[in-house]
């Protein structure tokens, strides 16, 4: 059961993801997270770092798509000024929204990763789809509170698979 959550790299930043090595892997379009894993649930907008990178990305070939269980406020007002597509009230992890990213980037399950600071929603369901997994150190300690208790578990999973050696301790650049 454990290793059906766990991510295939866990790192502390998006910054410290390796994108050399994802373009090695196959991987051409990246589904991304917005809360607490690009910024803080209570910033609104992307920093200038959080741009660059983007910038990065796409001098990289990579496509993206911002995947979100936040509001359309939310995620259209932060997404402004990064011009890559968007989905917002995901769902996540359930199957579907994860399917609707990977068509408007127009990936295959093989070419797709996903990064994201949730087991339970990010990384499990990526993994419902065999997408590669990606997961982050969450950006703010400060938390919604029904996000409190899921990631209370999360730390225990995370605890556990690195204990297991199914999962390495998050790797900084
Ligand atoms: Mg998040």
């Amino acid at each position: 059961m454990l290793e059906r959550l766990a991510p295939d790299e866990y790192v502390k930043s998006i910054f410290d993801i390796d994108l050399d090595v994802l373009k090695e892997k196959g991987i051409r379009g990246l589904i991304i997270d917005v809360d607490n894993t690009l910024v803080s649930w209570e910033t609104k907008t992307a920093d200038r770092r959080i741009l660059d990178w983007f910038f990065v990305l796409e001098t990289k070939g990579f496509r993206a798509c911002i995947l979100s269980n936040n509001t359309k406020d939310r995620v259209v007002k932060f997404t402004e000024q990064i011009r890559i597509p968007a989905v917002y009230r995901a769902a996540k992890p359930r199957k579907k929204a994860f399917l609707k990213a990977m068509r408007a980037m127009g990936t295959g399950d093989k070419e797709t990763a996903v990064i994201g600071d949730q087991i339970f929603t990010d990384v499990y369901g990526g993994k419902r789809l065999k997408l590669y997994t990606i997961l982050v150190m969450p950006v703010a300690e400060r938390e919604f509170f029904t996000t409190r208790f899921a990631r209370k578990v999360e730390r225990k999973i995370i605890k556990n698979l690195v204990k297991r050696g199914d999962l390495q301790e998050p790797r900084t650049r």
